[in-house]
């Protein structure tokens, strides 16, 4: 059926559906030919929009997160960061950029992925799980799991520590909240409980850290969601 284009100058649609199917827009400013045959297409590149290769990226999206930048062989070693070219789960090199990603997935920086620039996706999740540790900071040894396929499992390690199994993804790190009210909005998932648990998390800390806290937060009554909320706001 030959590929559509968009002229971002006058907002007309075109396809050339067969080899001599000449279409211009109405305002003169590009125009495609060739059909399936050899799609040609002229004016000036910037006022082309490619619909098709689009639609076709969306569906490219098949990765629950993506990185810019790939993990090394060595521990913590992170390469090739400026590559303007995304890698699927820190590792497979895609065709996929920035620009290509849907609004559901959310920009996130993270230990998690050794403080690469990553996008996770927060549709599509079926469980969350958090865990916290008693220590004097609020979210940098806390994690939230996530899982994409089925109820997470709560069980005992070797060591005896219960921990999350089944996870696709953990992340920890400041990252935790906005991604957490991201997958309230994109996924059909109760947050409530994990929620929860960062208050309590948040409770504990204020009251071994209440100078801390205030530090941060700006005020010891400061809800922790709204915090994060308006920081999103402002962005
Ligand atoms: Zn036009």
């Amino acid at each position: 059926m030959g590929e559509r284009i968009r002229c971002r100058k006058c907002g007309d649609i075109l396809q050339s559906k067969y080899r001599h199917d000449f279409k211009m827009c109405r305002c003169g400013s590009c125009y495609i030919d060739g059909g399936d045959d050899y799609c040609r297409v002229g004016g000036d590149k910037k006022d082309i929009e490619w619909i098709d290769r689009k639609e076709n990226k969306r569906k490219q999206l098949r990765s629950n997160w993506y990185t810019e930048g790939k993990f090394g062989e060595k521990y913590r070693e992170i390469l090739d960061t400026n590559n303007k070219y995304l890698y699927s789960q820190g590792r497979y090199h895609t065709k996929i950029k920035k620009e290509d990603l849907t609004e559901d997935y959310i920009k996130f920086k993270s230990r998690a992925i050794w403080y690469m620039t990553g996008y996770i996706r927060t549709s599509g999740v079926v469980d969350i799980g958090y865990t916290y540790i008693k220590e004097n900071h609020l979210f940098k040894d806390d994690y939230l799991y996530i899982s994409y396929k089925e109820k997470l499992k709560f069980e005992e390690n070797k060591l005896g520590t219960l921990q999350y199994v089944n996870y696709d993804m953990s992340i920890c790190g400041n990252s935790i909240i906005p991604i957490l009210l991201a997958i309230e909005v994109n996924s059909n998932v109760d947050i409530n409980i994990v929620k929860e648990k960062i208050y309590e998390k948040v409770e504990w800390y204020k009251n071994n850290y209440k100078e801390d806290y205030i530090r941060q937060f700006g005020n010891e009554n400061t809800d922790i969601f709204e915090y994060y909320n308006e920081l999103q706001n402002k962005n």
